[in-house]
């Protein structure tokens, strides 16, 4: 039986790479659901080549380019953000593969989870933000959750045939970005193209600025945390610049097993596509030869923002979602040059000071936090 898969952010970076995997596996797979935020041309394309039964273009305005583009196909174009949540939960679809960025993921994750369908998380910015919402809605829909990030893929392997309780930690690997080894003074003049060049990994601008900032493990640990039900204590980051030990997991008899592959997105992609089963590929293989030196050392504190992750998972409650939306404004800022690499974390920690704590916030509350925290932090970047 082919599965049929619903592709939430199909033009980015993961969306793309999925689609080549299903390429691949077209006896295993049938493309469903594709959806952009508004990369109307680059939609209408891979439409024409997967034609799926749905296509949603969230940017109203280019609504009328894709449904001209797709006049020909037997297909439903459907427009606005609402339209996300609606192609998430679509009876014929099996695996719902969330790859858009940001917040804007929240409300169609939740969405497929209620519909019962199998995730591969992409998206990790929903666990940031809600993950206490999203762990308990997967456990009471007995939803599987497949990590897509590498690090969490590697994990999920890592964990594979073991019982729960026997994990001690888990040790996130972080290639260091193409910052790594830089002092203060040197980071107070890198510009936002020097940051767009990423040693190792293939991503979007978003995520690549995250991982220069060490942002993105600050996120990646929030994440680990729920996916995994660890306590912060147990998850350690370790910079590791080759990026072929995707992660580890110590367990309680001190033994540690490791995931360990070439930096490829389309492997994490495949695997939580084909989960519980591994399918066959021709990608690169790794070779010991070729790459003899892996080398292992502590983050450099000069990165704040992943002590400022460890604290929001500490805290909990809305704190989390205060630092994703404002480390969202400062990295979009960030790309448009209005703000220095080094006054990101300042204006995160500014924000995670100023909005008010909740608890355990509702679904609303979570929305009302973002907007709050974004006009908060927008209003440091205009002083
Ligand atoms: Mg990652």
């Amino acid at each position: 039986m082919k599965k049929k898969v619903a592709i939430l952010g199909s033009t980015g970076s993961i969306g793309t790479q999925a689609l080549e995997v299903i390429r691949r596996h077209r006896d295993r797979f049938d493309v469903e659901v594709l959806t952009a935020h508004r990369n109307a041309d680059l939609l209408i394309e891979q439409a024409l080549q997967f034609v799926p039964s749905y296509v949603v273009i969230a940017d109203e305005q280019q609504y009328e380019t894709v449904k001209e583009g797709l006049s020909r196909l037997p297909v439903t174009v459907m427009t606005g953000v609402q339209a996300l949540s609606e192609v998430a939960a679509l009876p014929m679809v099996d695996i719902v593969l969330t790859a858009m960025v940001g917040f804007s993921g929240l409300a169609p994750t939740i969405s497929a989870l209620k519909a019962g369908k199998r995730l591969a998380l992409a998206n990790k910015e929903t666990l940031v933000v809600a993950g206490a919402l999203i762990t308990q809605l997967a456990r009471d829909y007995g939803v599987d959750i497949c990590p897509v990030d590498s690090e969490h893929s590697a994990i999920f392997q890592c964990l594979a045939g073991e019982q729960p309780g026997s994990v001690e930690k888990l040790i996130l690997t972080a290639s260091g970005g193409p910052f790594r080894g830089m002092s203060r003074e040197m980071l107070q003049r890198v510009t936002c193209k020097e940051a767009l060049i990423h040693p190792n990994w293939c991503m979007g601008n978003k995520v690549t600025i995250d991982s220069a900032s060490l942002m993105n493990k600050g996120l990646e640990v929030i994440e680990a945390s729920w996916l995994f039900g660890m306590k912060p204590a147990q998850i350690e980051v370790v910079i590791h610049p080759q990026s072929i030990v995707h992660s580890l997991v110590q367990f309680t008899d001190g033994s540690i097993k490791a995931q360990l592959g070439l930096p490829d997105m389309r492997l994490p992609i495949q695997y939580a596509l084909g989960y519980p089963e591994r399918l066959k590929s021709e990608f690169p293989r790794f070779s010991f030869a070729s790459c003899s030196n892996l080398t292992f050392e502590k983050p450099d504190e000069v990165f704040r923002n992943l002590s400022l992750a460890y604290e929001a998972l500490r805290t909990g409650g809305n704190l989390p979602c205060v630092m994703n939306a404002a480390n969202e404004v400062v990295v979009q800022a960030f790309l448009e040059e209005q703000v220095s690499f080094l006054d990101m974390p300042g204006i995160i920690e500014e924000t995670m000071a100023h909005i008010a704590f909740i608890d355990v916030p509702t679904l609303d509350e979570y929305a009302e936090t973002d907007r709050e925290a974004r006009v908060y932090a927008r209003g440091i970047l205009g002083r």
